[in-house]
């Protein structure tokens, strides 16, 4: 009698450790996470001029909750996923010297499916820098929008180190889950004492070395970010390395709050830093964007609305988010 208890408390244990492992390896990773790019985006608003912050400010939810859309189109377009990162780490010893800034000139020298299968986040960013402007010069309010959110997420992703590097989620070396427990867990545990009040957007006279510095300034962390955790895995407590939470019906295990604190500590607020940059990139890139259409005024763009077939649209990109896989690499599998 007592045997057999033992035996379905074990095998109830071998059912909640696999159900939980496979909770683990579900659980979607989103550079900066949904919360950190929504932030992010809302923030940037408020680095504006008047003249721009008016109608800003009249759209702040589409900014905001549209801030995940290229995430979304993950799961919707193929190819999408490569918008969003560049492994520069593939192209030598001195990558950002060996990498031609000119489309053209970087497909001659390194063939484009070579280009494509490492990433092409710096010719997308600049591509849709000048979607927005004229969007802009255009007056469309709609494109207007939609490149703002869209320019904001890539912007958010090209500050994130691991979206640099071809080791992009720890995986060659043995580190695993670093991806989404630099981008999401830190942000999500201590986003709340961060300061998000970065100052006024700058005009950027040559966008294109502006785009190629801050992806050059995020591959510099690459190294602190992988050696860091390295090390501190070493000498904390194995055990207390994570935590399990629960997120709605599922139970997820997570980085623990004591290891999540002891690697934030050593990054020395690095997450801090890279989000701060990012709301003035963004803020900055919207703005020059704006000023090199001619500074068009935007006081009077009239009422936002959608069409029966974009709102279809819409609704079938979410649909094949909630339900659907990612087409491409997924960062935190
Ligand atoms: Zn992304």
């Amino acid at each position: 009698m007592k045997k057999s208890t033992v035996k379905i408390v074990t095998s109830f244990s071998i059912t909640v450790i696999v159900a939980l492992s496979v909770l683990l390896i579900a659980e979607p990773a989103w550079a900066w996470g949904f919360f950190g790019h929504q932030r992010i985006n809302r923030m940037a608003v408020f680095t504006l001029p008047p003249e721009m912050i008016v109608f800003y400010k009249e759209h702040l939810e589409y900014i905001t909750s549209h801030a995940v859309d290229p995430d979304k189109r993950r799961y919707a377009i193929e190819g999408e996923d490569k918008n969003h990162y560049i492994d520069i780490d593939i192209y030598g010893k001195d990558p950002f010297d060996a990498m031609p800034r000119n489309w053209d000139e970087a497909v001659e020298k390194f063939t484009e499916d070579t280009i494509r299968t490492y990433g092409i986040l710096p010719w997308n960013l600049e591509k849709n820098y000048f979607r927005l402007k004229r969007a802009f010069e255009d007056k469309n309010q709609k494109l207007i929008l939609k490149y703002s959110a869209d320019i904001g997420h890539y912007i958010g992703d090209a500050h994130v180190p691991l979206h640099t590097t071809v080791n992009y989620n720890g995986q060659l070396s043995g580190q695993k889950g670093i991806h989404g427990f630099w981008e999401s867990r830190i942000p999500e545990s201590f986003a709340s004492d961060y300061d998000f009040f970065v100052g006024k957007a700058e005009h950027i006279k040559n966008i294109k070395s502006y785009i190629w510095d801050f992806i050059a300034e995020s591959h510099v962390c690459v190294d602190s970010v992988l050696t860091f955790e390295k090390i501190l895995s070493l000498k904390f407590p194995a055990d207390q390395k994570y935590a399990f939470e629960s997120r709605g019906v599922n139970t997820m295990r997570v980085y623990s709050k004591e290891y999540t604190e002891a690697y934030n500590a050593k990054l020395d607020n690095m997450v801090e830093r890279r989000m701060r940059a990012t709301i003035l990139s963004i803020g900055s890139i919207w703005y020059t964007a704006w000023v090199n259409a001619g500074q068009p005024d935007l006081s009077n763009l009239g009422d936002l609305e959608f069409s029966e077939e974009e709102l279809k649209e819409e609704e079938e990109l979410n649909k094949q988010y909630n339900s659907g896989k990612i087409k491409g690499r997924d960062h935190g599998n």
